[in-house]
């Protein structure tokens, strides 16, 4: 099977083509060899960085940005926001403190300062 896949690696955003044959899988297309471990890790276990807000309990209509600290597996992106649907957290809240732990895998961290 062959797919067309845009590398989001970095800006110049290459056209890779993922070739599958059974358990071989292989790129071309690549400019640098990130693309390459890229394309067979989205086409073999696509995973992503989940980003959004927890509420901040003893603050008025305030919200923390939080993000997943590793990549979840695409499959696991809606779990991961129901459980940061349901999360609330009080203030003081420094960047990468720990808002919900073992979370699919990995932690929730904040991504911004609330004092
Ligand atoms: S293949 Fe390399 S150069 Fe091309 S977009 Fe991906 S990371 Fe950038």
């Amino acid at each position: 099977m062959k797919r067309n896949l845009t590398c989001i690696i970095c800006p110049r955003g290459c056209t890779l083509t993922v070739e599958t044959e059974g358990d071989k899988v292989s790129v071309s297309g690549n400019s640098c060899p990130k693309g390459a471990v890229y394309g067979i890790e989205e086409t073999t276990r696509p995973t992503r960085t989940v980003t959004s807000v927890v509420r901040v309990s003893n603050r008025e209509d305030t919200m923390v940005s939080v993000k997943t600290a590793e990549p979840v597996p695409k499959e696991n992106i809606f779990d991961v926001m129901a459980l940061i649907k349901k999360a609330s957290v009080k203030a003081p809240i420094h960047i990468g403190d720990k808002i919900l732990v073992d979370v699919c895998g990995t932690d929730i961290v904040a991504t911004k300062d609330v004092l």
